[in-house]
């Protein structure tokens, strides 16, 4: 039986770079065998011991989730879909209203006048563009994803919008997050969306946090407002908005994003599964790229956040047919919406019959983020530390004639834009396959964009039992452009 096997963008490295993979298999798990079979790395990727899949990694056959069941025997027929969904780096009811106003606000004339196009529609009218007067929408981040809900909200009339961000505006972050502008270049994120939201409607009631959410503050936020819309970009404080969001009762609108893929949910206990139903445990640290090292397609987070933005306008006023218990998926490269049946997990540990988290946890651990990564600690030689060089040292020992061989770790398209000479490109994602290539017998500088790729790639190398001196470069070539070269362009 010939079935197709959907690799995800995070994965396709591991898989000859391919997005699906035809192969004659009678179940699931012979599908899955054959096509892991070729490639190693992703086998490792997506079982972890004793041969079973790992949790963060959902599969599903056609639309039906088949993970919980472990039903990896599911016979599949000619045609039949095998897709792999891992976690990607982001209605109202008589039982279950969003917005629980008691009295609705009423409209201006000028309100009236400005949302004509809304009232004028059954659907919204009158008491719907009431109702989103009413609402409180608590947005977390305005990145990416946070730009254009932001923009959808306010322009739409939700009455009060609360904003979560402790960045800074950057001129990497123009290129997709349209709610700050070239002048914003080195403001507050938070100052920056409130101006232009403000100015898109003033209104909109604007309540800024400039913080980040921790799990000590994220209950008592969540409670003041009708729900949360999710626009992280990391998995603690992703794990963290759908654990608050639970115990809170509130909705969790979301949306995820990585190079040309985006996810949106609905996550809402009280009607259907939550994001630990889906992901009940985080990938590995590393495991999934973030969009600052993975990339994504600018027009990416424009296209999920207005679909968040739809959610969330819909379940203000309770029609339509919310996201719930339902994963869409999204491919920009090959414009394909697709859709996945969610089910509420009765094991779930915050939102099922027994939940053992009944409180806020500290998330970093919990992602396997603290303490720091192992790379910093541990080297083979040395006292169990890694070693580092900086930039700055760096030049003066190649200008001094050491011999030293430079291994950048990076991908060749970020080789293509900037590079410091006499390096030999090793992706990370080969370093340990290619060993060969890198002379033990020669001191070995490693680098990549900022010195975490490349602490991780010492890391493998030394597990991998190379035997040679490696040295990471503090800061990466970021530090060597600010330090030594700054005609080497950043980005
Ligand atoms: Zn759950």
């Amino acid at each position: 039986m010939a079935v197709t096997v959907f690799i995800p963008t995070a994965l396709r490295q591991f898989a000859g770079d391919r997005a699906e993979v035809s192969v004659e298999a009678a179940t699931v798990g012979e599908a899955l065998e054959k096509v892991t079979g070729e490639h190693a790395e992703l086998r490792r990727h997506l079982y972890g011991e004793q041969n079973a899949l790992r949790s963060f990694v959902n599969v599903y056959v056609n639309d039906e989730d088949i993970r919980h069941a472990q039903r990896l025997d599911t016979p599949v027929k000619d045609g039949d879909t095998v897709s792999i969904i891992p976690a990607i780096a982001g209605g109202a009811t008589t039982e279950a209203e969003a917005v629980k106003a008691e009295v609705l606000p009423t409209l201006s004339n000028d309100e009236i006048a400005r949302y004509s196009r809304h009232l004028i529609m059954p659907e919204v009218g009158m008491e719907g563009q009431r109702k989103l007067k009413a609402a409180r929408v608590l947005m977390i981040g305005t990145g990416g994803l946070g730009a254009p809900t932001g923009m959808y909200l306010a322009a739409a009339g939700v009455g009060t919008l609360g904003v979560v961000d402790f960045d800074v505006v950057d001129a990497s972050n123009l290129q997709r997050q349209i709610v700050h502008g070239t002048k914003d270049v080195g403001r507050p994120k938070i100052e920056s969306a409130r101006d232009r939201l403000s100015d898109i409607n003033p209104h909109v009631k604007i309540e800024a946090y400039e913080t980040r959410l921790t799990s000590e503050n994220a209950l008592e936020l969540f409670r003041e407002y009708d729900m949360v819309v999710d626009g992280t970009d990391n998995f603690p404080t992703r794990y963290l908005v759908n654990d608050a969001c639970v115990l809170t009762g509130k909705p969790n609108v979301y949306g995820s994003i990585f190079r040309f893929e985006g996810q949106a949910s609905v996550f809402w206990a009280a009607r259907g599964a939550c994001y630990r139903c889906l992901y009940p445990e985080p990938p590995p640290p590393g495991l999934v790229p973030s969009c600052a090292e993975g990339g994504v397609l600018g027009v990416l987070p424009g296209i999920i956040g207005a679909i968040q933005a739809n959610e969330a306008i819909k379940l203000i006023l309770g029609g339509g047919d919310p996201l719930i218990n339902r994963l869409l998926l999204f491919d920009a490269w090959k414009l394909r919406f697709r859709e996945l049946k969610l089910r509420k997990d009765p094991a779930c540990p915050v939102c099922g019959e027994n939940p053992t988290v009944k409180e806020l946890i500290d998330y970093e651990q919990f992602c396997g983020l603290t303490p720091p990564p192992a790379a910093v600690q541990t080297n083979s030689e040395t006292e169990g530390r890694m070693e580092e060089i900086t930039a700055t040292e760096l030049k003066q020992r190649i200008d001094q004639g050491d011999d030293l061989q430079i291994i950048d770790v990076r991908e060749p398209n970020e080789y293509d834009i900037a590079r410091i000479p006499g390096t030999k490109l090793i992706p990370l994602a080969q370093v340990t396959q290619r060993m060969g290539e890198i002379d033990e017998g020669r001191e070995t500088v490693v680098h990549c964009k900022g010195g975490v790729r490349s602490a991780r790639a010492i890391e493998a190398l030394t597990r991998s039992g190379f035997k040679g001196k490696l040295v990471n470069l503090k800061g990466g070539i970021t530090a060597w452009s600010n330090d030594v070269d700054p005609s080497v362009p950043k980005y």
